[in-house]
């Protein structure tokens, strides 16, 4: 495991400041490591997303990606969540990532429409101003958004 700032890539920097290569780990696997809780039986819109091919997963800090899936681009995509994980801290991350995965699937949750668009600019050779500061912006209002689902049903939600 080492930091993504030495995995060789080039065009990260333009999106990414040096702090957050160095303190983000990538590991490369045969196999992604899923939380367990993807298999619980009492959550079936979460085992959804236990079941989906998918070419990286990131938990705090640590990129988990697939050997055969390690490009630029999915880097790019994992460092969007490591720094929404980074700016909610990881309770509150994954509560709201659960939330929007369960109200909008997959591609629609908020967090994943920031990769997935930040991604796309990326791919494209769009130059982004401000890549992490948009990530945050979109992270505390997923969060908000979350939150105010959360109060509707009358569950507070900690941190
Ligand atoms: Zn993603």
């Amino acid at each position: 495991m080492s930091p993504v700032a030495d995995a060789g890539f080039l065009r990260l920097p333009l999106y990414f400041p040096e702090p957050v290569l160095r303190e983000t780990r990538v590991a490369r696997v045969k196999k992604i490591p899923f939380p367990p809780f993807t298999n619980a039986a009492d959550l079936p819109e979460l085992a959804a997303l236990g079941q989906m091919p998918i070419a990286a997963i990131t938990f705090t800090d640590v990129i988990f990606v697939h050997q055969d899936m390690a490009t630029e681009s999915t880097h790019f995509h994992e460092l969007c969540h490591a720094v929404q994980v980074k700016t909610l801290g990881f309770d509150d991350y994954f509560l709201s990532y659960c939330i929007g995965f369960i109200q909008h699937g997959y591609a629609k949750n908020p967090f994943e429409i920031t990769a997935f668009d930040l991604q796309s600019q990326f791919d494209r050779q769009v130059p982004a101003a401000d890549a992490v500061g948009t990530v945050r912006a979109e992270a505390l209002r997923a969060r908000e958004w979350a939150a105010e689902f959360f109060r509707k049903h009358d569950v507070p939600m900690g941190g």
